[in-house]
């Protein structure tokens, strides 16, 4: 079967391909400890899940407006009015199948043949990819880990060309936890102004911050940014609502409208009652995200403090989101049972068939020297992993 050139330009996601050797593993019996997931662990709330079943009872299971029901993107305008003073009309939002479907909208609706969108590594496995598939180039820009994986705007200054469409912002980051303070924006933003490019704006964890760290949004430090910048965000993070597919963006008219076109001519609107979820859920009381948060917090402390305590290796405490990203780079180049362990992959294949420990390397995440640690998973999890890996790691010291 011949295939268009455009699915050859991409990869599947690597997360999916450990998933299934995890799976396989499982399967046979294994007792794995899995540090893979890019999901809470928690379920959906239960008076979010309720909404859902009653707007199944009223009927609610027809066609709604292709950019969402107009009380979801009230709610959303609602939410960034009052957490951080931006104003959107409801002209100026789009619901999507998901975060990723609403950058996917909004990257196939900027970008075309040529031009550059800035990515500062590690980055989110999914922007390259969107980018080639609109036959933009992704310009990865390295992140060092002692500036706490932020990019910094020397390293942004001199990542800008003519040709420069775009510039992803994501914090906090997925898989770092780094994220970026108002002075970090700050800095930034004076950069940005002189160019004109796009800011996409992932705010994905916004909710899912920890100590006293404080998310910002660019566009409030920067209010003359707003007519370049869109903002994404989705539940499926902060909710536990992963399988419901309900993301969206915000941004200037024009770009929304296209994003909407191309939405049209896709999947039309997000599932009916998914959007009723998640009007709940953004609305209705949010005590359980500070509850989850809560425990994210402590499982981020336990694992952050026992990955460093092994041989070798570093760990960033995050500032955010669910992942510890350690480095591995002293562990590189030795070899076990004959094998020698070039890389992250052959790291990670190492801890799944030695250690019974899933997580997921960093090439795809653009930094090859890093495994991500998902701690979306028990305290009793974390510490059993740990502990595996520590004992799997003496074999290599
Ligand atoms: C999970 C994630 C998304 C996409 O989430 P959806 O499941 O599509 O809503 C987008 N960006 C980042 C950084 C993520 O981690």
């Amino acid at each position: 079967m011949k295939l268009s050139e455009r699915t050859k330009v991409i990869k599947p996601s690597v997360t999916l391909a450990i998933a299934a050797k995890a799976q396989k593993l499982r399967s046979q019996g294994v007792d794995l400890v899995n540090f893979s997931a890019g999901e809470p662990d928690f379920d959906t709330p239960e008076h979010i899940k309720e909404a859902a079943i009653q707007a199944l009872r009223k009927g609610m299971t027809k066609y709604t407006d292709v950019r969402g029901i107009e009380p979801l993107r009230a709610a959303i305008a609602e939410k960034y009015r009052a957490d951080y003073g931006l104003s959107y009309d409801k002209d100026e939002i789009l619901v999507s199948c998901g975060g990723k479907h609403a950058l996917y909208n909004v990257f196939q609706a900027l970008l075309n043949e040529g031009d550059e969108v800035i990515i500062p590594a590690p980055y989110w496995v999914s922007y390259p990819d969107m980018a080639l598939l609109c036959g933009a180039v992704p310009k990865i820009v390295a992140t060092r880990e002692d500036n706490g994986f932020r990019i910094t705007p020397e390293e942004l200054r001199a990542a800008l060309t003519p040709r420069t469409r775009a510039f992803v912002l994501n914090s906090p980051s997925n898989p770092t936890g780094g994220a970026y303070s108002s002075q970090d924006l700050e800095a930034l933003a004076r950069v940005l102004k002189t160019h004109d490019c796009v800011i996409l704006s992932d705010d994905i964890y916004d909710k899912i911050v920890y100590d006293d760290f404080r998310f910002h949004s660019i566009l409030a430090i920067e209010p003359k940014l707003r007519e370049r910048t869109v903002i994404f965000n989705a539940v499926s993070k902060t909710y536990a609502m992963t399988g419901w597919r309900i993301g969206y963006a915000l941004g200037p008219a024009a770009l929304i409208w296209a994003a909407g076109k191309i939405q049209s001519q896709s999947t039309s609107n997000p599932t009916s009652i998914a959007q009723a979820a998640a009007l709940e859920a953004i609305s209705g009381p949010q005590q359980n995200v500070t509850e989850m948060v809560r425990e994210f917090r402590r499982r981020r402390d336990r694992i952050v403090s026992l990955l460093s305590e092994i041989q070798g290796v570093h760990c960033f405490k995050p500032h955010g989101a669910f992942y510890a990203f350690p480095n591995f780079a002293y562990y590189l180049g030795r070899t076990v049972n004959g094998k020698k362990l070039n890389s992250a992959c052959d790291l990670a294949d190492f801890f799944l068939e030695e250690a019974a420990v899933a997580a997921v390397p960093g090439e795809d995440f653009g930094a090859p020297h890093n495994i991500r640690f998902s701690y979306a998973t028990s305290l009793e999890e974390v510490e059993k992993g740990c502990k595996r890996l520590a004992s799997a790691l003496k074999k290599l010291a």
